[in-house]
């Protein structure tokens, strides 16, 4: 994820997406669910979305109001999500949905396909950036999901779609530092031939030291997130509190080091011209979804205070 964020965070990112949706049917599905939806999944012949946002839930995401009702072999789905990643064009629906008591532990999660008469879709979102992929409202009226697609028993829907997110954070962590590595890369090229009163802007010890800084605190957000990325492939018991804080140190990070890349480029780094722009546009979403940056501190301080 990080190498392909190296030429476009956000097709990186919608791949990371996909694959978070993919490895929840693969972790927690049936073997029926698992080989319906997985061999096009990973052919990508289809594309999944993760749907679990609400026009009402967001950062409280167990608030959740689409609702789901078993009749016979069927689940009847009713409600919308928001902001889905893909909405409108991805083929699957890995979606968070309500069956039983308010609150995380009434949460179940279904598999949608694009196709199930009443699914519809909001217009596309007009976004600052992530512009590689769409964004849309999916609506669900009375829609009939068999019950074999369910992913997990009823109620551990939740713990699913934070499971999910778990490796979904490393990989939005992983597209900002990509990002943000290609544009210290173009500063450092930049900066070497850009000439001001008589020579290269590299020369001035201010704009070595931004770039030493630069590369440092990249440097520590990258270790960071592999870190946390060996606590969540060995479970380790903290895993959730370090995907938090390497989502979290790893998007702050990387854009404020695309944001001085463009500073470093003058005016030029404002123009589309230059590829830095597009890299400052789509790195800012990376911290507010897949969990706000505000609640990756509450995730960390809630296990820290736990203790
Ligand atoms: C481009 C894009 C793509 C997205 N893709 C998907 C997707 O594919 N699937 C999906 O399910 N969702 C998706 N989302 C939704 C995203 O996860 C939410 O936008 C995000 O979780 C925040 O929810 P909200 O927008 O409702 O903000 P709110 O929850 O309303 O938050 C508003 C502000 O309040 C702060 N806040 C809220 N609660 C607290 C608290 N307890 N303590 C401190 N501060 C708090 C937040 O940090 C934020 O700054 C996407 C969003 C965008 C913009």
């Amino acid at each position: 994820m990080e190498a392909m964020a190296y030429g476009c965070p956000s097709t990186s990112a919608f791949i990371s997406i996909h694959n978070m949706a993919s490895w929840m049917i693969d972790r927690f599905g049936s073997d029926e669910v698992k080989h319906k939806y997985l061999p096009a999944m990973i052919a990508m012949e289809k594309i999944g979305s993760y749907c679990l946002t609400e026009p009402s839930s967001g950062s409280d995401a167990a608030a959740l109001k689409t609702k789901a009702v078993l009749d016979g072999d069927h689940y009847v789905v009713s409600g919308s999500k928001a902001f889905i990643s893909g909405g409108g064009e991805n083929e699957v629906y890995v979606t968070m949905v309500r069956t039983g008591e308010d609150g995380p532990k009434g949460i179940t999660c279904l598999v949608i396909d694009k196709d199930m008469p009443g699914v519809s879709f909001g217009a596309q979102e007009k976004k600052l950036g992530w512009h590689s992929q769409p964004t849309a409202q999916v609506n669900f009226d009375e829609v009939r999901v068999p019950a074999a697609n369910r992913v997990g028993g009823e109620g551990e829907g939740f713990r699913i779609a934070m499971m999910g997110l778990d490796g979904g954070r490393l990989n939005i962590g992983a597209c900002s530092l990509g990002g943000a590595q290609r544009c210290l890369d173009e500063a450092v090229a930049y900066t070497k031939e850009r000439k001001q009163f008589g020579q290269a802007i590299a020369d001035f010890q201010a704009t070595q030291f931004t770039l030493a800084d630069m590369e440092t605190e990249l440097q520590a957000a990258r270790y960071l997130l592999y870190v946390a990325a060996a606590k969540v492939t060995a479970n380790a018991p903290d895993k959730t509190r370090f995907a938090a804080m390497a989502k979290r140190l790893a998007t702050d990070t990387g854009s404020s080091v695309v944001d001085r890349a463009l500073q470093l480029h003058g005016g030029y780094g404002y123009l589309m011209d230059y590829p830095i722009e597009r890299f400052w546009r789509d790195l800012r979403v990376h911290s507010i979804l897949e969990g706000t940056n505000q609640v990756m501190r509450v995730i960390v301080s809630r296990d820290m205070l736990r203790q």
